[in-house]
């Protein structure tokens, strides 16, 4: 069973991530971007960090709604508003549950994976975070490491799409041929749940 500290660790290991990630999160977003992706989710899950040892919420539920608004608060462009709907909407569907299992946190990964998609309109194929969001909640019924595998290749898919979303979209035939930086965050998201499941 996977309890709030277990849902702590995970976002403690996210932001580890994409603090040794941030460099290369920014490269990806210089052709087909703004180049700012690795220090929008740096200052957003470094917030996350630092909040949740600050207040220690006591259920799975809590701490991804925690961490989703300091997302949404502390990260300007489309990624905050993206990732933080998805962790409040992940940890709303928990409800107020001391520990859930697995498949109860695919189920709810569901919920939050469909409420980004219904934010941003993009779907499978867009070149975006979903590439690697949808898979990874798939394979998640299976087992954490298949969640993992799904998410790296599902980031990898994305370099021969065209963008029809975001600020790569405005570049056209041009975004095709660039691993898509959100994607590529996503599974770093995805590979820290599966580190932190051990
Ligand atoms: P910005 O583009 O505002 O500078 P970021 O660089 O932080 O924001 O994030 C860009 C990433 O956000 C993209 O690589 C893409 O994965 C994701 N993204 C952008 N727009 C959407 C959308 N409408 N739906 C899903 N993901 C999106
Ligand atoms: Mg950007
Ligand atoms: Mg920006």
């Amino acid at each position: 069973m996977l309890d709030a500290d277990f849902f702590r660790r995970w976002m403690t290991a996210t932001a580890a991530s994409v603090d040794r990630e941030a460099e290369r999160l920014t490269a990806l977003d210089s052709p087909i971007g703004d180049a700012d992706h690795g220090s929008n989710l740096q200052r957003g899950f470094r917030a996350v960090a630092a909040t949740l040892e600050k207040e220690a919420p006591e259920t799975p539920g809590a701490v991804l709604m925690l961490a989703g608004r300091q997302l949404i608060s502390t990260v300007g462009g489309a990624s905050g508003p993206l990732y933080g709907t998805l962790l409040r909407r992940t940890g709303k569907a928990l409800g107020d549950a001391a520990e859930v299992d697995q498949q109860e946190l695919a189920q709810a990964l569901r919920t939050g994976v469909d409420a980004v998609m219904q934010l941003g309109g993009a779907a499978p194929g867009d070149k975006t975070m979903i590439d690697t969001l949808v898979p990874a909640v798939d394979a998640l019924g299976e087992s954490f490491a298949a969640a993992r595998t799904a998410a790296e290749e599902g980031a990898l898919s994305t370099t021969p799409l065209q963008a029809r979303k975001g600020r790569a979209s405005y570049l056209g035939e041009r975004s095709i041929g660039h691993q898509d930086p959100g994607a590529t965050s996503s599974a770093l998201l995805i590979a820290a749940l599966a580190e932190t499941a051990g």
